[in-house]
């Protein structure tokens, strides 16, 4: 591959489906947030500037540390103008993201009202100034468990609309069922909501399978431990479940040994719907550019697959339909 065609590729506008938004604060953000609040969080950060933590256990930590500066409504909307600033940088002209409503206001709906109306505010002037749509997946902790769950789903159906356009869970997937939490999922689809869950990354593919058949989820985020299971693959091929797949993240938390050992060409090869999405983008140190530049590298993929998963990524996007064919057609431009 050329040095012209690679860099084609990177500077692609892109569609990313699977982020955290407190998982994309840039360091430098968190840094200065600190020192405005007079909390010492020297601890966790580089020399460099970068976040700096050794492995899973101290990851949790750091982000702890980094998000526990992020407290009032006004907090949120500056981390929203300062990842959407990033993101739109990076290429990104339509994105997700999965908003918690138990860190913004602890659950209380009418708290996370506030919250999400300075978070919508700050992406209304990111859109006008840099051309980023951002649309929000609220989502329940998994092992904050399933009543805490309802209370997220009400959350969720209080407050979708044109902006909080999905619901999903994140967490983590060793604890409990994906059908521990139909209540909530049965919720938030009667209130018009799309669904995703977090499945695959850790457990087997049993679990995509669960968050498929009991969840009734339409998109699956990760899901690259279905590789192992033939008629899985298959069944999500032909239901179209879009897998929201961080390559990024899943290297660098040890899901797979090293990028060239990641199933995603795989997945692809087998039909099933696959996208590129960055996860939490500077505690991984990557960036959606990093991503297909590795992606291009490693499995030779060239212009034409990337524009193919934008495009898939843009279908299975939670997105009304004006937007989504107003985003189609900024993908296609040459
Ligand atoms: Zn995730």
């Amino acid at each position: 591959m050329t040095e012209e065609e690679l860099h084609a590729i990177v500077h692609l506008p892109k569609v990313e489906l699977h982020t955290h938004f407190e998982g994309m604060a840039p360091p430098a953000f968190i840094r200065g947030l600190a020192k405005e609040k007079k909390v010492d969080l020297s601890r966790i950060f580089r020399p460099d500037g970068s976040y700096d933590y050794r492995d899973f256990w101290h990851f949790l930590e750091v982000y702890e540390a980094a998000t526990s500066v992020l407290k009032s409504p006004e907090d949120f909307a500056r981390l929203c103008t300062a990842v959407l600033e990033e993101s739109a940088a990076n290429g990104v002209v339509y994105q997700e993201t999965f908003l918690s409503p138990d860190f913004c206001g602890g659950g209380d709906v009418a708290a996370w009202k506030e919250y999400l109306h300075a978070i919508r505010e700050a992406a209304t002037v990111a859109e006008r100034d840099l051309g980023i749509t951002l649309r929000g997946v609220i989502t329940c902790i998994r092992h904050f468990g399933s009543d805490q769950a309802r209370d997220t789903a009400c959350c969720a159906a209080e407050t979708a609309g044109d902006f909080i356009t999905g619901f999903g869970m994140g967490g983590d997937e060793k604890k409990g069922r994906q059908r521990d939490f139909s209540w909530a999922f049965d919720c938030a689809r009667e209130a018009g909501l799309q669904l995703t869950t977090h499945a695959g990354e850790w457990n087997g593919p049993s679990e995509v399978r669960e968050a498929v058949e009991d969840l009734g989820v339409e998109r699956i985020g990760h899901g690259v431990n279905a590789h192992t299971d033939p008629a899985l693959l298959e069944m999500l091929a032909e239901r179209g479940v879009t897998l929201e797949v961080c390559p990024g993240s899943n290297v660098f938390l040890g899901v797979f040994p090293s990028l060239d050992q990641h199933p995603i060409a795989k997945l692809r090869k087998a039909g099933v719907p696959v996208t590129i999405s960055t996860d939490d983008p500077p505690f991984f140190h990557t960036t959606m550019r990093k991503e297909y530049e590795a992606l291009a590298k490693t499995f030779r993929w060239g212009e034409e697959d990337f524009r193919d998963l934008n495009r898939i990524a843009i279908g299975a996007a939670f997105c009304d339909e004006a937007t989504r064919s107003a985003i189609a057609k900024r993908l296609e431009q040459p």
